[in-house]
């Protein structure tokens, strides 16, 4: 096959490869990676908002896979299901009912009692509200009277819940409200005041006064609780405006351990070390919670906490298992659909707000809390810039199977250690980023060093199968193909050798010198490969003697013999090498080096060796010598 080679663009990009390696001192293999593992930080530190997402459904997932254990912490629920529902009528109901089911309640001894459960309404099945629904005239006149005479219901359920310990519920709004909620606790404050880092609302929907009035707690209900997000985090408290509130849970602890207060531990990054800012922990009675900057705990979720509810109409027919309530805190609220809110926890399961206030008091409770301490995310990005400039480094020099492995085990290890720190330590930690990171700094090193060491190897290849100084083929690689050539030729007497001899070489380079001698071996070689037709296999066989191997195919026009049709392709050659004299460079009387070659040429006969025909040409080419070079002949 006949290599079409433009030579000075070998030589071009010959220079242009050492220009290239001389100014880029650092190979690809560590550029790209490196720059993906820098790019890769940005994006962490930019954090965009489905890289949060991600990161919670990991954390979730650590959570399904190992929930949390149940312990025995006081509390109780009272469930408003559907049976309760089924039994004494549909929600909501009469307020007597709900003032029963707190004295029932406290009869039996509970520390507290809880309702998850919004009371913005004054009972409109209350005798005064249901006298006014009497048709007008004489004849109710008398049944108006006696109804009205009897107590309201939202004052019976008020007066039952002063005589107990009760913690009810305001919802909170983006939108400010009619009236802000009455503020039941005191706050006690260490440090800087919390107001700037807790969650900010604008208002809320508020209980009855005459019910706010009267209850000993009074704290904000779930309002995370929605079908589409995820309930992982609780507030233990939040601003309205200026004023700092408590959540339900806060206030149930609270008052199920007879506290007036809450207090909060803050930081500022200016005094202290830590470099945070925000919450520490909340001091409620004897439990100090720790919590994340804005006050806020990680829910630990536990499977189906409604398995052990009491349900309502139980309480209400005196049915009650007392240790059920006995010294606990008591929370009422609804599982029922239609009634209670519902949401999804981080276990993946629907669920109530009632259940997510108890998973959430049950935490505290259990002491069982979940971490992602500030330092984490900041951690988790310097690893993985030494992680990956490690692999940067060890890439090179290891090479790519090894690098295999040490990335295998580094994902194995960072897989394992963030199962380990949440399974043993409780802490929330993203292995996904790290791994993320081992694979791209991995994959784009592995991808570099292959482009390379193609590159390389296309390189070598070339050099090992050509002649550096002219471009055709290397003696070995010519005498190769011409074999394999010859071996796959059909017909062998089409099958010419030659070999190709400049004549008065010495001349040229006693006349012009070595380097110009060089040129015309160039330009020699340029001339000949462009007078061949593809399918020749030019090659040096040394000094200024080269060797030609071709399948003869007799073009329509010329004789099908063969001979004769090589007898022409050489003679068409030597001529044009004849009419194409070497323009001296930089000659400025245009003065050319004529250059003419004796070829000697012979057909293999049947079972000749290749090295048999070639000596054959050989000696036809010292007879072309003999008989005045410039010329063909045929062994
Ligand atoms: P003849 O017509 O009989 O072939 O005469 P000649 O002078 O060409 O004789 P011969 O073929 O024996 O000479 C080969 C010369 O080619 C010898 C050497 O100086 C020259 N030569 C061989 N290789 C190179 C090369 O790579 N570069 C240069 N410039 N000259 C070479
Ligand atoms: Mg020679
Ligand atoms: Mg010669």
């Amino acid at each position: 096959m006949l290599e079409r080679l433009d030579k000075s663009q070998i030589f071009d990009s010959e220079k242009s490869y050492a220009r290239v390696s001389l100014s880029w001192k650092i190979p690809w293999s560590v550029m790209a990676p490196l720059s993906l593992l820098l790019t890769a930080t940005a994006i962490r530190l930019y954090e965009p908002a489905i890289g949060t997402e991600y990161r919670l459904q990991i954390f979730d997932r650590y959570q399904q896979l190992s929930p949390r254990v149940p312990t025995d912490v006081p509390i109780s629920i009272v469930d408003i299901d559907e049976g309760s529902l089924a039994r004494i009528g549909q929600w909501p109901w009469p307020r007597q009912q709900m003032a029963d089911l707190v004295d029932e309640l406290t009869a039996l001894g509970a520390a507290a009692i809880v309702f998850d459960v919004l009371f913005s309404e004054p009972d409109r099945l209350s005798p005064a509200r249901l006298a006014e629904l009497l048709p007008a005239g004489a004849t109710f006149d008398e049944t108006r009277a006696k109804l009205r005479d009897l107590p309201d219901n939202d004052q019976a359920f008020a007066s039952a819940i002063s005589n107990s310990n009760v913690a009810i519920g305001f919802a909170l709004t983006p939108n400010p409200g009619p009236r802000l909620p009455e503020l039941k606790p005191r706050y006690a404050t260490k440090g800087p005041a919390p107001d700037p880092y807790l969650l900010s609302f604008g208002g809320a929907i508020t209980a009855l006064p005459v019910l706010e009035a009267s209850a000993s707690g009074y704290g904000y209900l779930t309002h995370t609780v929605g079908t589409d997000e995820v309930i992982r985090r609780l507030p233990l408290f939040v601003r309205i405006g200026e004023t700092v509130y408590p959540s339900l849970a806060a206030e149930a602890l609270r008052i199920a351990q007879g506290a007036s207060n809450h207090a909060t531990k803050t930081t500022d990054p200016a005094s202290g070390n830590t470099g945070r800012a925000g919450l520490i922990n909340v001091r409620i009675g004897r439990l100090i919670v720790p919590t994340d900057p804005a006050g806020q705990i990680w829910i630990r979720y536990r499977d189906s906490v409604h398995t052990q509810a009491v349900p309502a109409w139980q309480v209400l027919s005196g049915e009650a298992p007392a240790n059920q309530v006995s010294g606990r805190i008591v929370l009422i609220g609804s599982s029922a659909v239609g009634v209670g809110d519902f949401g999804v926890n981080a276990l993946g399961d629907l669920t109530s707000s009632l259940a997510v206030q108890v998973q959430a008091i049950e935490t505290i409770l259990a002491a069982d809390y979940l971490a992602r301490p500030d330092w984490m995310a900041g951690a988790e990005i310097l690893f993985c810039l030494v992680l990956g400039a490690i692999l940067i480094w060890v890439l090179p020099r290891w090479g790519m199977a090894w690098c295999a492995g040490l990335a295998l085990l580094a994902i194995t290890a960072v897989l394992g250690g963030g199962w380990i720190a949440f399974d043993r330590y409780r802490l929330l930690l993203d292995p996904m980023y790290p791994v993320l990171i081992v694979v791209l700094v991995y994959l784009s090193g592995a991808f570099s060093i292959y482009l390379t060491t193609r590159t390389r190897l296309i390189r070598t290849t070339w050099l090992v199968e050509h002649d550096v100084l002219t471009g055709c083929l290397s003696r070995r690689t010519w005498y190769d193909r011409a074999i394999t050539s010859l071996e796959g030729c059909a017909e062998r007497q089409r099958f010419l050798v030659a070999v190709f001899d400049i004549d008065f070489f010495k001349k040229v380079n006693d006349t012009y010198g070595h380097v110009l001698g060089d040129e015309a071996l160039k330009h020699m070689v340029n001339i000949v490969t462009q007078a061949l037709k593809a399918g020749a296999s030019f090659g040096r066989l040394g000094g200024e003697e080269f060797g030609l191997a071709l399948e003869v195919v007799p073009d329509q026009d010329e004789s099908t013999d063969p001979r004769q049709t090589a007898a022409d392709v050489l003679e068409r050659v030597r001529r044009k090498l004849e009419e194409s004299p070497l323009p001296i460079p930089g000659n400025d009387n245009h003065q050319e080096i004529a250059l003419t070659v004796s070829i000697g040429a012979s057909f293999p006969l049947p079972l000749e060796s290749l090295g048999d025909a070639l000596n054959r040409a050989d000696k036809a080419l010292y007879s072309a010598k003999e008989s005045g070079r410039n010329r063909v002949v045929f062994g």
